[in-house]
C-alpha cells in the first residue's frame, strides 16, 4: 500500500448527535445534531470523492456521534455498496441499535462495526458511559451483530481506570466472538482533555501486555499509541518485558484465559495521523485524524484526495520529518509516534510523543522536547 497515494481508512463523523454522553468523548457529542453537518447531498458527494483514491479503494468508518442518528445512512450504506467502497460503522449501543437495523445494514452492504467495551464490569464500564445497564446492553449489541452476521471488533479506551481490567475485557471479547481488539491511548482532546494520560512506563508495560494479548486469537491493535509497533519488533527481536504492570497483567491474562494457543496477532501497519488515515469531521473539516484537530481543508470547497496526497504538513507527517525524540529515532518510519499527542502536550503536529518510554540515542540535546534527556534506553 502507497500511504502516499490513498489512505487504508477514512474515517467520518456523520454526526455528532449521540444519545450517550461519555467522559473522553473525542467528538464532544450532544444530543441533537448541531447546525452545519454534512447534508444528505454532501455525504453522497463525499463518497464520490473518495473514489478519486482509485483502487484499492480505502475502507470507510462512519463513526460520530452515533452513526444510527443519521437518518440518510441507508442511502449512504446502498451509494458505497454502488461505488466498491467498503463500509463500516461504529454505532453507539443505544436503544437504535436493534436487530432490525443490524440487519438492514447487512443487507446493505455493511460487514464490520466496532463496539466500545470499556470495563469488564458494570461498575467500571458503566461509570465511562454514564448510563447504568450499559454493559450488559454492549454485551447483546455484540451477540447481536454476530448474529446478522456482522464481523465485531471491540474498542477499549486505556486509561488508569480501564488498565486493571485489559485481561479480563480480552475473555469477555473472546467469548462475546469479537475478531479485533482496538486499544485506543487517550489524547487529551475533546472532553478526554480532562482526563490523565497514562505516563510512558505505563503506556510501554501495557504495549508489552498487548504483545501477549494478541497471542487468543484476537487481532490486537492500537490508536494513538504507534509505538506498539516498536515493542512488537523489539519482542521479535528478543527483548524481554518488564515492569510491575506488566506483570500484574499478564499473570492477570494467564488467570483469565490459560497459556495462549497461537502465535502474535498484533498488526504493525505503519500508519498514523495522516499517514494511511485521514478524518472528515461532522461539518465536512479534512484533519489528519479525529484527534488531531488541525483543519487541512473541507469537503465542501476542497477535494479530499488532493488535500491527503499533497498537504505539506501530511506530506511531512508521511516523511516522516519530526521534531525531539521522534525526530531522532530509528523507528520514526515504522512508529513515527502520535501526531495527534504531540499536538496536544505541545501545540506541535511534528513534535515528539509524551507517552512513548523510549529515548534515543542520537536524539540532539538541542532539539529535545520537555528537557528529556537522550540516553538511547526505555524509561520503563
Ligand atoms: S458513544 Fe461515542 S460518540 Fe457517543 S458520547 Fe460516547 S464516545 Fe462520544
Ligand atoms: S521516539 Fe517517537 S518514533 Fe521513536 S518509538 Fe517513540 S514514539 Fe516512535
Amino acid at each position: 500500500m502507497d500511504f502516499d497515494k490513498r489512505p487504508i481508512l477514512v474515517f467520518w463523523e456523520t454526526t455528532r448527535a449521540c444519545g450517550l454522553a461519555c467522559r473522553h468523548c473525542r467528538a464532544c457529542a450532544v444530543t441533537e445534531a448541531p447546525p452545519g453537518e454534512l447534508t444528505a447531498d454532501e455525504g453522497q458527494r463525499l463518497l464520490e470523492q473518495l473514489t478519486g483514491f482509485g483502487m484499492p479503494r480505502p475502507v470507510l468508518v462512519a463513526t460520530g456521534g452515533d452513526v444510527l442518528m443519521r437518518a440518510d445512512l441507508d442511502s449512504l450504506a446502498t451509494r458505497a455498496a454502488q461505488l466498491r467502497l467498503p463500509l463500516a460503522i461504529a454505532p453507539s449501543v443505544t436503544p437504535l441499535l436493534t436487530a432490525e437495523r443490524v440487519e438492514q445494514l447487512h443487507r446493505l452492504g455493511v460487514r464490520v462495526a466496532s463496539i466500545s467495551l470499556d470495563g469488564a464490569c458494570a461498575v467500571v464500564h458503566d461509570g465511562i458511559r454514564g448510563v447504568t445497564g450499559h454493559f450488559e446492553h454492549t454485551l447483546a449489541a455484540i451477540a447481536l451483530l454476530r448474529k446478522a452476521g456482522i464481523t465485531v471488533q471491540v474498542n477499549t479506551v486505556v486509561t488508569s481506570q480501564t488498565l486493571d481490567e485489559l485481561p479480563t475485557i480480552l475473555r469477555l471479547a473472546r467469548e462475546a466472538g469479537a475478531k479485533i481488539w482496538e486499544l485506543f491511548f487517550l489524547v487529551r482532546t475533546g472532553r478526554g482533555s480532562d482526563l490523565a494520560e497514562l505516563d510512558a512506563g505505563v503506556c510501554e508495560q501495557v504495549c508489552h501486555f498487548l504483545v501477549d494479548a494478541s497471542r487468543y486469537g484476537l487481532i490486537v491493535r492500537t490508536v494513538e499509541a504507534p509505538f506498539f509497533r516498536r515493542v512488537v519488533a523489539e519482542r521479535e527481536a528478543g527483548s524481554a518485558p518488564s515492569g510491575p504492570i506488566y506483570a500484574a497483567l499478564s499473570a492477570k491474562l494467564l488467570e483469565e484465559l490459560g497459556p495462549p494457543s497461537g502465535a502474535p496477532r498484533a498488526q504493525t501497519k505503519g500508519t498514523r495521523d495522516g499517514r494511511g488515515v485521514i478524518f472528515v469531521g461532522h461539518d465536512g473539516s479534512i484533519t489528519p485524524s479525529g484527534f488531531l484537530p488541525l483543519e487541512l481543508g473541507n469537503v465542501r470547497e476542497d477535494d479530499i484526495v488532493s488535500v491527503y496526497r499533497d498537504h505539506p504538513l501530511l506530506r511531512k507527517i508521511r516523511a516522516a520529518e519530526f521534531e525531539g525524540r521522534c525526530g531522532a529515532c530509528s523507528w520514526r518510519d515504522l512508529c513515527g509516534g502520535s501526531r495527534a499527542r504531540a499536538f496536544a502536550a505541545h501545540g506541535d503536529p511534528l513534535a515528539e510523543d509524551p507517552c512513548c518510554a523510549y529515548r534515543p540515542p542520537r536524539a540532539p540535546r538541542g532539539r529535545v522536547i520537555r528537557g528529556r534527556e537522550p540516553a538511547g534506553e526505555h524509561a520503563a
